[in-house]
């Protein structure tokens, strides 16, 4: 369905930006190679992102025709063109930096400053480096209690109370939502940077998807909870076009109308409870969905306020 069909964020439209301070200074090394050099780092998270990218396939081949791919663990396992330069902490500098997973250790918030110095331009990749994922649900929580209950040995565990987004950290000139990323989106930021313009990555809703697919709307036709209306388009409406609601795996849209989407929820026979789930199941830490725990409950306290349904979750 083409590049319109993108959920990302560009909380720093910075396209030309190039960090000029100390901290970030970035220059060209092999001079003898004109390509602009690709990052791609790993925090916490499941892999799945950075597999989108060799998920590229054919056009990974064409990719790297205009890109070096300098640091990608996943794939090499060394960093450098085969030359035996085992760089696990990846020196730099690199032109564009793709970042995967969540701050969720004292190291994590040591190492994304390195990444951040290093990089002229860092986008964030997936709803773990958006959002938190789904590991910041211990940020409602105790951890403590998490970690007994998981490690047979907790004490040998060191981890962060938190769960945060590369944002909370540092300077992302973009975001790209998803759980995992899609590879046509993925395959734009790229191209984009490589042209030196903004991405084309819509910013509307689920819902557009769903009438473009031409799917019947699972709400309007079954009562089905849905929050597509919320949601950043991306995933082309694969859950209603399969009779499903939405599960809202790439994360908030922009300005999302969370009042009027409860009260939709609400009516179509979510629990609570529920409603809580479902919102923090994988974009627990995003400052969109964070709020809502506070939202329902004032909510509850008047319960005829925000019913209406806006298909476009605005205000
Ligand atoms: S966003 Fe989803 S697919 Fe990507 S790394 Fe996190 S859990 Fe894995
Ligand atoms: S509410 Fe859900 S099923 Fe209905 S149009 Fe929006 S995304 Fe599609």
């Amino acid at each position: 369905m083409g590049s319109d069909r993108g959920p990302a964020v560009d909380r720093e439209p910075s396209a030309d930006a190039v960090h000029t301070d100390p901290g970030h200074a970035v220059g060209r090394r092999e001079e003898d190679d004109p390509r602009p050099t690709l990052a791609v780092w790993k925090f916490a998270s499941c892999d799945g992102c950075q597999l989108t990218l060799l998920d590229c396939e054919d056009e990974l081949l064409g990719l790297t025709e205009d890109v070096r791919i300098e640091h990608f663990l996943e794939m090499s396992g060394a960093e450098g063109p085969g030359e035996g330069r085992a760089r696990p902490a990846g020196r730099g500098p690199y032109d564009l930096s793709l970042v995967e997973g969540s701050i969720t250790t004292a190291d994590d918030a040591e190492r994304i400053q390195h990444v951040r110095r290093v990089s002229r331009r860092l986008v964030t990749i997936g709803a773990c480096a958006t959002a938190g994922g789904i590991q910041a649900l211990r940020n409602f929580g105790d951890v403590d209690e998490f970690r007994a209950a998981v490690y047979a040995r907790p004490e040998y565990i060191s981890t962060l109370e938190t769960s945060t987004p590369i944002s909370a950290h540092v300077p992302v000139d973009f975001e790209l939502r998803g759980c995992p990323i899609d590879r046509r989106q993925l395959l734009e930021v790229i191209t984009a940077h490589l042209a030196g313009r903004k991405p084309q990555i819509p910013a509307h809703s689920v819902c557009f998807e769903c009438k473009r697919r031409g799917n019947t709307c699972v709400t309007v036709a079954h009562g089905t909870p849905c929050l597509g209306p919320v949601t950043h388009a991306g995933c082309g409406a694969i859950c209603p076009a399969y009779g499903r609601g939405c599960y809202g795996c790439f994360g908030p849209t922009d300005r999302p109308n969370l009042r009027s989407m409860l009260g939709q929820l609400r009516h179509d026979g979510m629990s609570e409870t529920d409603i809580e789930r479902v919102f923090r199941t994988f974009n627990a830490a995003s400052p969109e969905y964070a709020p809502l725990a506070d939202l329902a409950a004032e909510e509850q306290d008047t319960p005829s306020a925000g019913t209406e349904s806006d298909p476009e979750g605005r205000a």
